[in-house]
């Protein structure tokens, strides 16, 4: 993750702050209240005398320091990156919600209507092959942006789902096949051949997955 920097302007035991630094990201600790979170010393030290002088107590300066950061994510509630996360949250809800969808739009098509899979290496299976062509977890992104946000830092979601394995049926599949120049069949479960292409059983690749 990036460092990001912020300038912050408040008023603190009656003195001005002007263009307070902090900082996201970088060498400050992933752990506990302010995490990820860096402030200029000058400025802390600043406020720490101002508050001697007036009589604010620590609570004051550490309930001035929780705001500042507050204000600066305000979009999400939490940090810079759920603020920045909010849009790719939403594609990746999109996203799992379709392949949920293709999921069980597929688990309702019966062997007998669908009998096949082509995997997305266009390599023909029965739909029972034991590989599972085109069958993956599909991964949550996660209950809440903080939960997508902070687990997944840096990483790119993926639903983990084979979305260019398509199940056909026999026709689909005589209708595919004549697209095709080079015909192969998984060698595990061995698909018969719809109509003209009954009795290619030759080619037969040796790997199992496709
Ligand atoms: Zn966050
Ligand atoms: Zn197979």
């Amino acid at each position: 993750m990036s460092v990001m920097g912020y300038n912050v302007s408040f008023a603190f035991a009656g003195e001005d702050f002007e263009k307070v630094v902090l900082e996201y990201g970088g060498f400050a600790p992933s752990e506990g209240d302010g995490a990820y979170w860096m402030v200029e010393l000058p400025a802390m030290l600043r406020m720490l005398q101002a508050a001697a002088r007036t009589g604010a107590t620590a609570t004051d300066v550490r309930l001035m320091l929780l705001k500042m950061i507050a204000g600066i994510s305000e979009r999400s509630g939490c940090c810079p990156d759920c603020d920045e996360s909010i849009d790719s949250y939403e594609r990746a809800l999109r996203e799992y919600r379709e392949a949920v969808e293709k999921q069980q739009h597929e688990a309702s098509m019966t062997p007998e209507s669908h009998p096949y899979v082509v995997s997305s290496s266009g390599k023909i299976h029965t739909c029972t092959c034991q590989s599972k062509p085109g069958q993956r977890t599909i991964e949550h992104p996660g209950a809440t942006l903080q939960e997508f946000t902070h687990r997944s830092r840096g990483h790119f979601y993926d639903a983990g789902v084979d979305s260019s394995a398509k199940r056909l049926t026999a026709n689909e599949l005589a209708a595919w096949l004549t697209r095709r120049e080079v015909v192969k069949r998984c060698k595990l479960c061995e698909p018969a051949l719809p109509g003209a292409y009954a009795s290619e059983a030759s080619d037969v690749e040796s790997t199992a997955r496709g």
